[in-house]
């Protein structure tokens, strides 16, 4: 059985749970100024509704710089019970200022950092340099972005070096698109850097519910993260459990994930907001189950996610 590496340690992949696989347990980004949530009781809050919900892993996608807290992240996953699988890696270019050292650090300095976080220990700093101090907790996948419909000339650098980080530790590689755009092109060039679509999840897709596109990606082997479960101003879950619907129908649900993705603040209910991160157990799953099934939940809460973050052996 292969392992999943978590913020308190290894895990094997078959004792994760119920697995959500893109969340935020902390985030601050100039993009979303004044929503930026960075409690560590407020975390263990919300875990523990998580937690009650019946879901056993979170994947906590925030990348670094953007308000990784490895330390607090292991105290909120140890007091609340909930596996915390942490994230290295960059954001799309728009969540770092012009002047932020990871648009100006060399591509052999950008690798340093992601193998880190992997093999050491994140930075107890998240990279705010001058000098990292490691802290016990690894990071067990790897985070990229992609610009709407496009990658920029730093998104790209930051893929060559998640891709390369990627084959040399064996994790994952989960990547924001923006609503769903440019996912083709995101396999296009991780394969080009020697990461096979096999190990890549892509995050937003429900933002462009494009069944005949879902499929195409799929049949590449990537794996999707429907990951809006719950923000309605998006569209209706109804739309999602469609989605899933026909991927189930074609035989593909081991290639779908589910999400909340509530990535601020007003969208958590410890901070009084909502629909909170528990949505996906509290509401998504018992109609996905009523819909569909047993087997399908087990599907895409469990086999799925498990067969992605499961490391692999390290290629060269
Ligand atoms: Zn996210």
């Amino acid at each position: 059985m292969p392992v999943v590496e978590t913020v308190l340690g290894p895990v094997a992949a078959d004792e994760l749970g119920a697995v959500d696989a893109h969340e935020h347990v902390f985030l601050r980004t100039p993009v979303n100024p004044g929503d930026e949530f960075l409690d560590t009781g407020k975390a263990v809050a919300e875990l523990l509704r998580v937690a009650a919900s019946g879901i056993g892993t979170v994947v906590d996608l925030t990348p670094v710089g953007l308000g990784r807290r490895p330390v607090q992240l292991a105290e909120v996953s140890r007091t609340s019970a909930v596996h915390v699988v942490a994230a290295t890696g960059f954001h799309r270019s728009a969540h770092y200022p012009a002047a932020h050292w990871a648009r100006h650090a060399d591509d052999a300095t950008l690798l340093d950092v992601l193998l880190d976080d992997l093999r050491s220990g994140m930075d107890s700093h998240d990279w705010g340099f001058p000098r990292p101090v490691p802290s016990p907790h690894k990071a067990g996948v790897i985070k990229l972005g992609a610009s709407y419909h496009r990658i920029d000339r730093h998104e790209e650098r930051w893929f060559a070096a998640g891709a390369t980080a990627a084959r040399q530790t064996g994790v994952a590689v989960a990547v924001h698109t923006e609503v769903g755009t440019a996912a083709h092109a995101a396999l296009d060039l991780l394969d080009k850097h020697g990461l096979p679509a096999g190990r890549v999840l892509l995050a937003h897709t429900d933002r462009n519910p494009d069944p005949e596109l879902h499929l195409d990606l799929i049949a590449r082997g990537a794996h999707l993260v429907y990951d809006t479960i719950g923000r309605i101003k998006y569209r209706p879950d109804s739309v999602v459990l469609d989605l899933i619907e026909r991927m189930a129908e074609a035989g593909k649900l081991g290639h779908v994930c589910l999400g909340t993705d509530v990535g601020r603040k007003s969208s958590l209910t410890a901070y009084g907001g909502g629909p909170g991160m528990d949505v996906l157990g509290r509401e998504f799953v018992p109609r996905l189950r009523r819909r569909l099934g047993d087997e399908a939940v087990e599907t895409v809460l469990r086999y799925a996610p498990q067969a992605l973050l499961g490391k692999e052996a390290p290629a060269v």
